[in-house]
């Protein structure tokens, strides 16, 4: 197949996080106070210490004030909570974000239900979820709103298109699947109980692959024309992030086709940046 379409998820991404450099810009030179995000980060996991540090770096380029809680692993549920609470009253924070997982003596779901719904930029609490579950989304989770986006760049009518997505999680498959719901789509869900996954995703026009096993979908699961968001992140005995996408394999055949690394990630931090955006200019009524 010709027209093989790569999708840029990290140009796309630097684009979206200059719209929210020069917006926060427009206001803060009219005299607005800069948008505040919260970041916390319980104990000294290594990856998600990287994570929030890309997190701060792409804040601090868009001129959002970072304010960050790093605590001790051992920390007890209540404490984290009355810091969290502490973040919803101030005035100066628009978005908290807390960095899952928490360690295992933690309760994150009461920690995330702790987290004021206008200030839910990672789109978690219950409040959010049901929103997007009822076709009213307010804040939407960071990793499937960038597929979206990355969809939607492609400028096709998604109405009427059948849609596999290939893992069930509360973090991508499920706000996943409801997105492309609200756009139209006719979704299927596939997870680790499904049989025959590839007389599913055969017949799909998209197939969301979110399931973190390193290039398990190949040729043989995706037909020509399809479109292929790959949100895995694997790294191989090589060192190398790969997705859950065979790209060699399916690349060639594929319609349109997101790499790893440079395709999803890069698209999961500026909808952060974005959400933040919305949660200020909610907050301050701009
Ligand atoms: P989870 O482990 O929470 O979920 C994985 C899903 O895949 C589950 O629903 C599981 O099914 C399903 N699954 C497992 N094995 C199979 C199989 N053989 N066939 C079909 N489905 C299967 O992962 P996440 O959703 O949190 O993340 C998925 C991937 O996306 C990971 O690689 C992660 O690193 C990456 N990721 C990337 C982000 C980014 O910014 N690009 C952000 C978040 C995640 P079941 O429910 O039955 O167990």
């Amino acid at each position: 197949m010709t027209n093989i379409k790569t999708l840029d998820g990290k140009a796309y991404a630097l684009k979206v996080r200059e719209q929210v450099r020069q917006k926060v810009s427009s206001f803060v030179d009219k005299g607005q106070r800069a948008p505040g995000l919260a970041t916390v980060l319980v104990g000294e996991d290594a990856a998600s210490q990287v994570y929030v540090r890309n997190k701060h770096r792409a804040a601090e380029k868009a001129g959002i004030v970072n304010f960050h809680h790093q605590l001790p692993a051992d920390i007890s549920q209540s404490a984290l909570l009355e810091i969290v609470e502490k973040l919803n009253k101030n005035n100066n924070i628009d978005g908290i974000l807390v960095q899952l997982p928490l360690p295992r003596h933690l309760d994150e779901d009461e920690v995330i239900e702790a987290i004021a719904p206008a200030k839910d930029v990672d789109g978690f609490h219950p409040r959010s979820t049901s929103a997007l579950y009822q076709g009213k989304p307010t804040f939407v989770p960071c990793t499937p709103k960038g597929c979206m986006v990355l969809l939607e760049s492609l400028g096709e009518d998604l109405t009427g298109k059948t849609a596999v997505v290939v893992g069930r999680s509360h973090i991508v498959g499920k706000p996943m699947a409801h997105l492309l719901l609200g756009a139209n789509c006719t979704v299927t869900i596939c997870h680790s109980r499904t049989k025959d996954l590839a007389a599913h995703t055969l017949k799909a026009d998209i197939v969301i692959a979110a399931v973190g096993r390193m290039c398990m979908l190949t040729d043989e699961h995706i037909s020509p024309g399809t479109i292929v968001i790959d949100v895995g992140i694997n790294r191989g005995d090589d060192g190398k992030l790969k997705g859950d996408v065979n790209f060699d394999k399916v690349a060639p055949i594929a319609k349109a086709i997101t790499p790893v690394p440079g395709g999803v990630g890069p698209m999961t931090i500026a909808m952060l940046m974005a959400n933040t955006c919305i949660a200020y200019e909610a907050r301050l009524g701009l």
